[in-house]
């Protein structure tokens, strides 16, 4: 249950069939349609180019509630929310605590 043995070497997802990994692995063989205007650098989809175009416009969309730190992926701001909720910090007490 929920293992999947078949990794792409492009990009390491995993598979839990070979024939999805192998239907998988023509993304990256193929043709990248989608490329940025600004820098010629290409991308097999759009959300990829998408969030890539981001490094030129220079700005950062998503920023933090807590202390409005900004971020240019959404999922360095994820992380970076982890610190505020208190859990990391609680995981580490469980184990200084006597
Ligand atoms: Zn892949
Ligand atoms: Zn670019
Ligand atoms: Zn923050």
């Amino acid at each position: 249950m929920g293992v999947k043995p078949f990794t792409c070497t492009e990009c390491a997802k995993s598979f839990n069939q070979r024939t999805t990994l192998t239907k998988h692995k023509k993304i990256h063989a193929g043709v990248k349609p989608f490329s940025c205007s600004k820098c010629g650098k290409s991308f097999n989809q759009k959300e990829y180019l998408k969030a890539h175009q981001i490094i030129h416009t220079g700005q950062k969309p998503f920023s933090c509630s807590e202390c409005g730190k900004n971020f240019t992926v959404k999922a360095k701001l994820t992380t970076h929310q982890r610190s505020h909720t208190g859990q990391a910090s609680e995981d580490t007490r469980k184990f200084t605590l006597e």
